[in-house]
């Protein structure tokens, strides 16, 4: 996924840049509002400087909205903070806001924050669904009724794993094979244990993940109109 920067601060465009290809996006910087109308070709969202020479990020915005119909999702930066302010970023079409001076870590989970919500499934590269439950491959993340589940590393990759594979009972060794391959004396214990943390945090959904003596752990798909 391509984001645009549009920033005229050259230093806090390379910052943004950096920091968003280290987190796995291509990017794409402007120093003017201008510069910017080239480049909206595959972009899948735009961190956009509201104080810019020029034409304003705020007049960007309301030209991609209503004369461009765009619908890319926009991020507004900014150092302006009163309340007013927050309004008029969002009536010229801004999904958020950051505040300067921002963390790196806020930009980057609002990003993610900004396209979750605004991908419509079928966009979402590789989601997997299974009723309430929402793998994000790309962001390692998953969502129960759209809220995002805290889980740890391994928790993801057992979740991503039985969900990849709906319906389909995964023993204990086999996900031992599939996850902790580099790791040494694993035991099928260590499986039980990531299971039961992820069904807490399921709580309610908690039987999405079965098991069955024997056979191993599966997770309950009703039908393939879920996926
Ligand atoms: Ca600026």
């Amino acid at each position: 996924m391509k984001i645009l920067i549009v920033e005229d601060e050259a230093d806090i465009r390379e910052i943004l840049s950096f920091n968003l290809e280290a987190a796995g996006y291509e990017t794409a910087t402007a120093p003017s509002a201008e510069a910017a109308l080239d480049l909206l070709d595959d972009v899948s969202l735009i961190l956009l400087d509201v104080m810019l020479p020029g034409m304003s990020g705020y007049r960007l915005a309301d030209l991609l909205r209503k004369e461009r119909c765009s619908r890319i999702p926009i991020i507004f930066l900014t150092a302006k903070t009163s309340e007013n302010d927050l309004l008029t970023g969002f009536s010229a079409g801004g999904d958020d806001y950051i505040c300067k001076p921002f963390s790196i870590h806020e930009v980057i989970a609002r990003v993610k924050a900004v396209l979750r919500r605004t991908t419509p499934l079928s966009e979402k590269q590789g989601a997997f669904t299974c009723g309430p439950l929402t793998i994000y491959p790309e962001s390692q993340t998953a969502t129960l009724n759209g809220t995002e589940l805290d889980l740890s590393r391994k928790e993801y990759d057992l979740l991503c794993e039985l969900t990849k594979n709906p319906n389909t009972y995964l023993s204990r060794s086999e996900l031992i094979n599939r996850l902790w391959k580099d790791t040494p004396y694993i035991v099928e214990r260590t499986v039980d244990v990531h299971i039961a943390r992820i069904r807490n945090k399921l709580g309610e959904h908690r039987d999405l993940i079965q098991n069955r003596t024997g056979f191993g752990y599966y997770i309950k798909c009703k039908n393939e109109s879920e996926r």
